[in-house]
């Protein structure tokens, strides 16, 4: 390996620490402790592990949890009035409703419905076009996360050639709304690009955003650039044993690092600044409701 790892769990610990002396100063200064409320709705394995997790930081950093567990059978209707009471509950500065939602709950509408001041996930379509517009808003947490690593890795990111694999709301998209805000050349690749190999290849900064395990080899990666791997697949481990599973990212660790001057590797590389952001954005979510100057270096 002659790539530097970007060691995304040492770094979200420390965004974790800022946020925690920032809710300090909230409570000493202000007699105002943040508040986190988190939704689910429904009994999907994955999403109770992400929201133990955040209920668990919410708490180490100081702030209040709120924790809604919501049947899987709950009506949109129940689901929509709970976001309207945590809308006008002045202990709760961010909601976050944990996405996917059963199948016969609108999600956008469920977003749309959440105040887009408290909206700490920045999917409400209003944070999306104050992004898209370089206007401050609420900043999704993934590519906040990505940006921050970049951020710290390179300094300034001007003019450098970014290449977003993905085009999702929640990932790809606003990656590249961020990118462009630190005035990159972004290209946004996805499933009918024609030549991803040869996009890629023209990167400074790869974002890989798929789903698809170690689908890029370390040959579309040009020498020097920086990786950041926001997959997070489980694929099979029969070296572990029997019905044994690991988690890889949408790069093929091993061949990228070899050529690449920065990898970020999963786990222990965007999935923990993806938490540490919420946290951050929580913070910044409180101030601005409480017109207190926004505490530096935990947004965009
Ligand atoms: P998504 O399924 O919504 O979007 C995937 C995107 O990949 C699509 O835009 C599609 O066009 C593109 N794509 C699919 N096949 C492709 C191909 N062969 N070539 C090029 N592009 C292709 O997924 P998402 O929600 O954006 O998540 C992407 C990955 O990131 C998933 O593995 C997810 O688990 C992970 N993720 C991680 C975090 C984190 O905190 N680390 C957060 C969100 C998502």
């Amino acid at each position: 390996m002659t790539a530097t790892r970007i060691d995304g769990k040492a770094f979200a610990a420390t965004i974790r620490d800022r946020v925690a002396q920032h809710v300090t100063r909230l409570k000493e200064d202000h007699g105002i402790t943040p508040g986190l409320a988190v939704v689910l709705v429904g009994e999907d394995p994955a999403s109770q592990v992400y929201v133990r997790n955040k209920g668990k930081q919410t708490h180490e950093a100081g702030m209040q949890s709120f924790e809604h567990r919501l049947p899987d059978d709950t009506p949109e209707a129940d689901l929509l009035a709970l976001v309207e009471t945590l809308n006008g509950d002045p202990a709760v500065h961010g909601i976050l409703v944990q996405l996917p939602l059963p199948g016969h709950i609108d999600a956008e509408k469920v977003i749309n419905t959440i105040d887009p001041a408290k909206d700490v996930d920045g999917f409400h379509i209003l944070n999306v076009g104050l992004l898209g517009t370089g206007q401050k808003s609420m900043v999704p947490c993934t590519p906040l996360g990505c940006l921050m690593m970049l951020r710290e890795h390179h300094g300034t990111l001007s003019g450098l050639e970014a290449v977003v694999i993905g085009r999702s709301n929640i990932v790809g998209k606003p990656m590249a709304q961020l990118l462009l805000g630190e005035s990159c050349t972004v290209t946004v690749a996805h499933s009918r690009t024609r030549d991803l190999a040869e996009t890629v290849r023209r990167a400074d900064i790869v974002i890989a955003a798929v789903g698809r395990p170690e689908m890029v080899p370390g040959d579309w990666i040009k020498p020097g650039a920086t990786v950041i791997d926001v997959g997070i697949n489980r694929v099979p481990a029969p070296e572990k044993g029997e019905g044994k599973t690991r988690l890889v990212g949408d790069c093929d660790f091993e061949s990228c690092a070899e050529v690449a001057g920065a990898i970020t590797p999963v786990p222990g590389g965007v999935g923990p600044m993806t938490i540490a952001c919420l946290l951050a954005n929580t913070v910044t979510a409180c101030c601005r409701a409480q017109g207190i100057a926004e505490p530096e270096g935990l947004t965009v």
